[in-house]
């Protein structure tokens, strides 16, 4: 059993924290480690490492500092599958999923390697006569990741490699729930990358940390990703200590079913989105909005599916569908699903009191469909972050987007059917940051910005590509004066 530690100044440091929690594989219930609770000066120790190596790391070139990220893709590449399988060991969901994540990882490592050329400032020549203007990106120098337990290798990877090919140097604090995945990451970089000390450093935690990373005006940017309200108060606390900050939270999902569209595409679809990594994904289908004649071949369809998906332990190959993150979690999902019988939706697949054979310790939920869901109850609204479906019917597609548009969140909305004309208003409509037409997880990839409306996301720059390129930087503006006249001397 690991007891974890802090890397922080390219050292493996023991946190001074006075509590440890244990870190159990939601399968089996097996012990896997102990991670601390590190107090307010581990950060401050890491932050002023970061800040004394940045010095240099802004200096070096950016194709230098690119080169780290070409050794930390091999390096990710070749332990691709020891990192997947800790991830399912640690987090619960399966294999495949595990090594979806990791291949999403990878590739913002490959986009940031684009980095020289994509901070590339600009220049007007002669706004006056004999004077220049240039806008320049320098690093905005010491920032911090604070990431969610349900993608446990991915989610650092939307900002820590641009954050270093940027100049920054850079901490993580993963969450508490899963922080295996990102020690074993970080002991390969160790042990691989040779990044001068203090470039990147880990720090163990929760709210303690957090709330330190917030406050230390060493740490000038924040990423979080997380739960909404965490996000609102990750966003004004940030604000408040005058940082930059992008905050993304939480998600109710609805995937809208017209009649023309593909219903056996759609089902095997929508049951992957809200089934996926046991419905714990900002981007899983929560709601499915039958429209008009789709809601009978559609239900039938999907209870059937949701029926049969294979669950169990995320490392058997034939299982679809893994484990739920906690025994807490496990709780309040089945809670939400009696919520949802309370307020008169039908239970048609019931994944409550799941028992996997050899694995009686796990904290599964089965797939769970409700219907006759009522679109203005509460768990037609309420993210449930658990492998549940509602489904809603309406008459018309106005009707479906009047029930998107009326949400309090806007992470991802899909539409499924064979009308261009549909499509065309569902994307011009809708209010979400990430819109999938006829696809289920609209994820996008690493050279797209991850979006996100409403209360999934609080600030301006999203995550990944571009925008983490201008958040990772600070624009200077530059104007010189360089009378004609002076060049006659030479
Ligand atoms: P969470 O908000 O509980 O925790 C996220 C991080 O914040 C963790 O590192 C945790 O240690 C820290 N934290 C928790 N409470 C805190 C507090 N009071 N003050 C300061 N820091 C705190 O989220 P979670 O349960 O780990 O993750 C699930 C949530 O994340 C879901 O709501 C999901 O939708 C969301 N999520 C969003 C996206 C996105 O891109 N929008 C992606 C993945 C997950």
């Amino acid at each position: 059993m690991t007891k974890l530690k802090n890397y922080i100044n390219g050292q493996w440091v023991e946190s001074s924290a006075t509590e440890y929690l244990d870190v159990r594989n939601p399968a089996t219930y097996e012990l896997m480690g102990q991670v601390p609770l590190s107090p307010a000066s581990d950060v401050a120790t890491a932050a002023e490492a970061a800040a004394e190596a940045q010095k240099t790391w802004r200096q070096t070139p950016a194709g230098e500092r690119i080169q780290y990220l070409f050794k930390m893709k091999q390096v990710l590449d070749t332990h691709f599958e020891e990192i997947a399988q800790l991830i399912t060991q640690e987090c619960g969901k399966t294999i495949a999923e595990s090594r979806g994540e990791m291949t999403r990882a990878v590739e913002n490592v490959e986009v940031a390697c684009g980095i020289p050329m994509m901070m590339q400032g600009d220049i007007s020549e002669d706004i006056a006569s004999g004077i220049d203007e240039l806008m320049i990106r320098q690093p905005v120098g010491v920032a911090a990741a604070v990431v969610p337990f349900n993608f446990p290798g991915m989610i650092a990877f939307w900002f820590l490699p641009y954050a270093l090919a940027c100049g920054n140097t850079y901490i993580v604090k993963p969450s508490e729930k899963v922080p295996m995945t990102m020690q074993y990451i970080f002991e390969l970089f160790d042990e691989h990358l040779n990044l001068p000390p203090g470039v990147l450093n880990l720090v163990h935690g929760n709210k303690v940390a957090v709330d330190e990373i917030l406050q230390n005006p060493i740490i000038r940017a924040i990423s979080f990703v997380g739960s909404t309200p965490v996000a609102k108060y990750i966003y004004a606390e940030g604000a408040k200590y005058g940082k930059r900050v992008q905050a993304q939270g939480g998600a109710k999902n609805p995937i809208i079913i017209l009649p023309d569209a593909d219903m056996d595409m759609t089902t095997r679809i929508t049951a992957d989105s809200a089934f996926g990594c046991a419905g714990q994904r900002c981007l899983a289908a929560s709601v499915a909005v039958t429209v008009g004649e789709a809601r009978n071949t559609f239900t039938e369809l999907i209870a059937d599916a949701a029926a049969q998906r294979v669950v169990g332990y995320g490392l058997d190959a034939a299982v679809q569908m893994g484990t739920v993150i906690d025994k807490v979690s496990q709780a309040r999902i089945e809670g939400l699903i009696q919520k949802g019988a309370d307020e008169g939706a039908t239970v048609l697949v019931d994944g409550r009191s799941a028992r996997i054979p050899g694995y009686e310790n796990g904290s599964f939920v089965r797939p769970t469909v409700l219907q006759n869901v009522d679109p203005r109850g509460e768990i037609a609204r309420t993210e449930i972050f658990g492998p549940v479906l509602s489904l809603i019917h309406v008459n018309t597609v106005d009707d479906a987007i009047a029930y998107i548009n009326g949400g309090q969140y806007g992470n991802m909305a899909c539409l499924f059917t064979n009308s261009g004309a549909a499509a065309r208003k569902f994307r011009y409509e809708a209010q979400a940051g990430n819109i999938g037409i006829n696809i289920g997880v609209a994820a996008p990839m690493a050279f797209f910005p991850f979006s996100g409306w409403k209360d999934s996301f609080f600030g301006t720059l999203h995550g990944q590509s571009r925008h983490a390129v201008e958040f990772f930087t600070q624009t200077k503006v530059v104007v010189e004066r360089w009378p004609k006249e002076w060049s006659r001397q030479f």
